[in-house]
């Protein structure tokens, strides 16, 4: 009987490595759904549109096509039939997702390509509001967290050079973006009543997938 399994938290906190992980183990599809907000990100970069521009925004989901392709080496994204999957991890993107997914529509359009895609179960889906909004009725829910000087540490090695910052800027940026998120009106960041809280701060990856193998047979 195949089950969904959500993983909330906060920007860094190796969400994505370790649901890719699970979903492997498991026999999932892993769906990063924080890269669905980048690719809408991007398009609005794209078109010059600003995260406050409710309207256009608006229209812009309307007319563009999100879609996810899981593969060998993790899950393509493609915007309009491109392959976006390496643009939308640019810093031009980090920077202003946060703010783009507090727009209504956007969040509407996503929730519903997610919903969808989790209709027949057997998926890993790892974001922001997964536990709370999108799949509420998740059998497993995870609130994966670190400390924001480890997150930060972490993500700094795993930076290309071309991204380089200092370490302390790294850290500002991640705490604005979790503030972001946690602050917003429609589905904000939060730990969900039924989740199981991990915190990775003292774990390898390969202890973080093992504590969510064993809860998932359990
Ligand atoms: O997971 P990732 O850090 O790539 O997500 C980028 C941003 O997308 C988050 O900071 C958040 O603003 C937004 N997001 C969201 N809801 C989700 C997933 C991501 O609002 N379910």
């Amino acid at each position: 009987e195949k089950m969904n399994v959500a993983i909330d938290g906060p920007a860094g906190a190796g969400k994505s490595t370790v649901a890719r992980r699970v979903a492997a183990e498991l026999g999932y599809v892993y769906v990063d759904t924080g890269a669905m907000y980048r690719a809408v990100t991007l398009a609005a970069l794209r078109e010059g549109i600003a995260p406050d521009e409710a309207d256009k925004l608006k229209a812009l989901v309307a007319s563009i096509r999100i879609e996810l392709k899981p593969g060998e080496r993790g899950q393509t994204v493609y915007l309009n039939g491109e392959d976006v999957t390496e643009a939308i991890r640019g810093r031009d993107v980090t920077l202003i997702v946060s703010p783009l997914a507090a727009n209504e529509s956007v969040r509407a359009k996503l929730v519903e390509l997610q919903r969808a895609m989790a209709s027949e179960r057997g998926i890993v889906m790892d974001g922001r509001d997964i536990g709370t909004h999108v799949l509420p009725d998740a059998e497993l829910k995870i609130f994966l967290t670190a400390s924001v000087q480890i997150r930060a540490q972490r993500r700094y090695q795993e930076l290309p050079a071309e991204q380089r910052i200092p370490l302390a800027q790294l850290e500002a940026e991640i705490a604005e973006r979790d503030r972001s998120d946690e602050q917003r009106e429609i589905s904000p960041l939060i730990c969900a009543k039924d989740a199981i809280v991990v915190d990775s701060s003292e774990l390898t990856i390969d202890e973080v997938v093992a504590v969510i193998i064993d809860l998932s047979r359990s």
